[in-house]
């Protein structure tokens, strides 16, 4: 049976120049980067160094040290919140982000809710956007943060960021911005969009699981969110995965340079995708812009009178990965936060399902998934209740086109 990987939303293979990149620093440079008083331990912080000079000109930052290497994407993103609530409490009190954010940045917000912060959860258009005005609009003079992300992880809407940062600025809020899903399939230079503070993480990058990094601008105040001993200036307690942050490097540089060409191949077969299951599958809703503030890789549909989960078990019995909403929710049994906040009813969010492309994804596999995507719902529709009254004209159909 073919195996078909498209969840790349949820992580990505690690590459080969990734895992080369990691494998000296388990072999041979495996000292630690704060030792420096021996030659291991030096070579590691002489690599560090050099990390992190590159991971800052990848994402367009000025100047190395404004590079944090944390453990995970939801890490930077709890502490790009909490450590600006926590610096700044003395100014304000109130945090502006959208209803669509990812978990990380939700439940770090809701976090600060019980602890005496005030949030403002903006609701974004049918497409997942929310305007610079609607940001600016909601700024009071005790508003300390404004966190929006680049681009949403399951439904792909690429937000404008360089406008929303603009709008914070013009009354001295600080700006951050979870980028996780934005590297390898948009352009993402810290300078050019006026970032305060980015999250990234490399296992969306084909880079290694459990590593991922906060750019913080120069001149930026942040509390710590794990206290312990001086690494990363200071700033965040924790011996350096260095095999990790390597593998990372290598991936972003990967990510950086093949841009062009991957996101070409990318959107190609996206598109192949969504036409293809429009012309073969009857009602269904694209979830998303369909313009170009879609990723190049996400493919969301709503498949009426059909469970999501369902969907998933037969892709999975022919070999093809796919996921209901983001991976974080999956287990749950409410619908994703982010189909409700775009306004999909909850008889059809239940039905959705994401399918993300890769840089190393063919067309065969695309092919292949076009030819066993109709059978399944079919089949599934014909043991659905809700079908059957849809038949009997006992209830309407959510999705207009036929
Ligand atoms: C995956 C993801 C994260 C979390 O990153 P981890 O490294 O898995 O913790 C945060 N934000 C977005 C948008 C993501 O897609």
């Amino acid at each position: 049976m073919r195996s078909v990987y498209l969840d790349n939303n949820a992580t990505t293979k690690v590459s080969q120049k990734a895992i080369d990149a990691m494998l000296p620093y388990y072999t041979d440079i495996w000292g630690n980067a704060s030792s420096v008083f021996y030659e291991t331990g030096q070579k590691a912080e002489t690599a560090l160094s050099r990390l992190r000079e590159s991971v800052a000109k990848n994402i367009g930052a000025s100047n190395a040290n404004e590079i944090y290497f944390t453990a995970s994407g939801c890490e930077a993103d709890n502490w790009a919140i909490k450590g600006i609530a926590f610096a700044n409490k003395r100014r304000g009190n109130h945090i502006i982000t959208t209803k669509i954010e990812h978990h990380a940045v939700l439940g770090a917000c809701e976090f600060l809710e019980k602890n005496g912060f005030e949030i403002t959860y903006l609701d974004v258009d049918k497409y997942g956007l929310v305007s610079p005005d609607a940001v600016e609009s909601a700024i009071t003079d005790r508003t300390i943060l404004i966190s929006v992300m680049t681009a949403n992880n399951e439904i792909g809407t690429i937000m404008p960021i360089k406008k929303i940062a603009e709008a914070a600025h013009r009354h001295k809020v600080l700006f951050h911005t979870d980028a996780v899903q934005a590297i390898g399939h948009m352009p993402v230079n810290v300078s050019e969009l006026g970032v305060d503070m980015l999250s990234l993480s490399a296992h969306k990058f084909h880079g290694p699981k459990g590593v991922g990094a906060l750019y913080i601008r120069n001149g930026v105040r942040i509390e710590n969110l794990i206290h312990g001993g001086g690494q990363e200036r200071g700033k965040r307690a924790a011996t350096e995965n260095l095999a990790g942050i390597a593998g990372m490097a290598a991936a972003l540089e990967s990510a950086v340079t093949d841009l062009e060409k991957n996101t070409a191949h990318m959107k190609k077969l996206r598109d192949m995708l969504i036409n293809g299951i429009r012309e073969r599958v009857s009602f269904i809703k694209l979830n998303g812009p369909e313009d170009e503030r879609r990723l190049c890789n996400n493919v969301n549909f709503s498949y009426e009178f059909v469970e999501g989960e369902s969907i998933l078990m037969h892709l999975n019995r022919n070999g093809i990965a796919a996921s209901s909403g983001s991976a974080c929710a999956s287990g749950s049994l409410d619908p994703s936060h982010v189909l409700l906040a775009i306004g999909v009813p909850h008889e059809i969010a239940h039905g959705s399902i994401r399918f993300s492309v890769g840089e190393d994804t063919t067309e065969e596999d695309i092919l292949y998934t076009l030819d066993v995507l109709p059978g399944i719902i079919d089949k599934l529709r014909d043991m659905s209740p809700m079908y059957e009254a849809y038949t009997e004209g006992r209830i309407k159909s959510f999705t207009c086109r036929k």
